[in-house]
């Protein structure tokens, strides 16, 4: 039997923060000359959240979808270029690792790379797994230059992110939803209507007596969660029991020094605190467990580790991690904080807006839906947030600091047993399969694992074919080759300067 559709005429986004203008700026693009009007609707009164400056590579991709050059992007939002974060103190006081947006080395057939690293390694090949990689090197010497586009190695491939003005970025992607006709209306929503057979959103009521129909309705109200959850009830799925960070302060600093293409992580006692250098300025913030930490400890933290002089009294965020129990119910699409958030950890959170909106426009070739999308949509949604969650919760559960009660919690906790499979795979045979709906692929694993240490005690039989003499000459070769290609390349400060008008 066919599928019953919904059609739709009308469709109203609630919410322009990041996800609410990113959503409408590619659905008015897509359903451009279709007679599908899309409406937004913002409440400067209530404003934004106003954090969430650190990107992954995926973001690019959604941008240039909308015909928008990196250096655009980079002009009109103050960015920088992010080749990935550095982790500092997380696997013990002291160390530190990047977790690059690109590969390691070269593999050999179908063997991958860090077999024939782990080889070297037990058998005294004292090299650093990150030796073998290009963004980490360019990272470490705060240099940047776009990547080749039609590289010869895979040791030249490399990807990249950007630390941006969050706001600015909104702007823009407000000023390509208006021009591509969207219905933009500042006003607070007072009630949620509900049509009383089907149980279907039918009317917003505005405070000021406004009135706004439609068929479809995205939920991007934030953390409010205002149509998905407080209107129609759908549930949360509450991951406290592996995510213990569950506040942040946040403050904006004045830049120190030249703007390093990495983010920063330091692990604390009962958190990590971040800080995104910006061209005009940097943003910090300290995420933290409120079960071992008090909010003045917590404040006193960032505020001691800040580099530059704060630009504002810092701002607190409560937040609960967890994903709604769907993200589509009834004929509502909940997108960014309203559908759930983890923390801020890897920058997860703008890259679930980004794959919320493709598959939302991949559910619309035409104007209508079934149920079918809509399972098809939770199922999918579901599946991301779990992946990305257990990448995450790798990060507390593999440390081994031995300095506060949080960190000994997060290292004996039970983690899912999805994680708990992967984290096994790779201990015992070195296996990195990438599952189904994964954000983060086998490298950033690697990258993962590898700075904590958490390494298989073997390597794929097939490594022992090639000498291990052979194979020391061939991964000085594979280093010295990285060596060479960064050389050449600018400090980020002299790209930003020449390609993105920074001064
Ligand atoms: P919001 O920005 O909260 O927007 C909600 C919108 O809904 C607003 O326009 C508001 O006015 C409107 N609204 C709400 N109620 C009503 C109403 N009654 N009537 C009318 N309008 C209404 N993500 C990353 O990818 N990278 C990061 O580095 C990162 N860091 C973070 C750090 C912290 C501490 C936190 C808490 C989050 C971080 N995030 C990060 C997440 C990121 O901030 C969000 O994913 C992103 O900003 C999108 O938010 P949003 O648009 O869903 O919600």
């Amino acid at each position: 039997m066919a599928a019953v559709e919904q059609q739709i005429s009308s469709i109203v986004i609630v919410g322009g923060g990041t996800a609410g203008w990113m959503t409408a700026a590619a659905l008015c693009q897509h359903f451009l000359d279709t007679p599908v009007q899309i409406t937004l609707v913002e409440s400067s009164q209530l404003g934004t959240i106003g954090v969430g400056e650190a990107t992954i590579p995926t973001l690019r991709r959604f941008y240039n979808k909308l015909g928008f050059s990196d250096i655009d992007v980079i002009r009109a939002t103050n960015a920088t270029c992010k080749l990935g974060i550095e982790f500092q103190d997380w696997h013990s006081p002291g160390s530190s690792f990047i977790h690059p947006f690109g590969l390691f080395g070269l593999p050999v057939k179908d063997t991958p790379f860090h077999h024939y690293w782990l080889k070297a390694q037990q058998t005294g090949n004292a090299s650093d797994l990150a030796d073998y990689s290009l963004g980490v090197n360019l990272a470490k010497q705060d240099k940047f230059c776009f990547p080749s586009p039609k590289p010869e190695s895979a040791l030249q491939i490399f990807d990249w992110a950007l630390h941006f003005d969050a706001a600015l970025f909104a702007d823009l992607m407000r000023t390509h939803a208006i021009k591509n006709n969207i219905t933009a209306i500042d006003g607070k929503i007072a009630e949620v209507v509900l049509d009383s057979q089907n149980g279907d959103i039918k009317t917003l009521q505005l405070e000021d007596g406004r009135q706004i129909n439609g068929d479809l309705f995205i939920d991007c109200s934030g953390f409010a969660g205002l149509l998905i959850e407080k209107a129609l009830h759908c549930g949360f799925e509450d991951w406290s029991q592996w995510l213990l960070c569950d506040k942040a302060f946040a403050v904006q600093t004045e830049s120190v020094g030249a703007p390093i293409p990495r983010t920063i992580a330091k692990a604390h006692q009962a958190g990590w605190q971040w800080k995104i250098p910006l061209q005009h300025r940097s943003g910090n913030g300290h995420v933290y467990s409120s079960q071992y930490i008090s909010d003045d400890d917590a404040l006193q933290t960032l505020i001691e580790n800040l580099d530059g002089k704060a630009l504002h009294s810092p701002r607190q965020f409560s937040f609960k991690p967890g994903r709604r129990k769907n993200a589509w119910h009834k004929n509502c699409i909940a997108v960014g904080l309203a559908a759930g958030f983890l923390e801020p950890l890897e920058s997860t959170s703008i890259a679930l807006v980004e794959t919320a909106i493709d598959k939302i426009i991949q559910s619309f070739p035409k104007a209508a839906f079934s149920q079918t999308e809509v399972d098809k949509f939770n199922q999918v949604t579901a599946t991301e947030y779990e992946r990305v969650r257990d990448f995450i919760i790798l990060h507390y559960k593999a440390n081994q600091r031995d300095d506060s009660p949080m960190w000994r919690y997060c290292r004996e906790m039970s983690v899912p047993d999805s994680l708990n499979e992967k984290m096994q795979a790779f201990k015992s045979v070195g296996d990195l399969s990438r599952s189904p709906w994964e954000i983060f692929g086998p490298d950033s694993w690697l990258a993962i694992y590898s700075g904590f240490n958490y390494l298989p005690d073997t390597y794929a039989a097939e490594v022992d074919n090639m000498p291990t003499e052979y194979l020391n000459t061939n991964l000085a070769k594979m280093r010295s080759a990285i060596k060479n290609m960064v050389t050449p390349v600018p400090s980020h400060l002299e790209f930003l300067s020449r390609f993105c008008a920074y001064k």
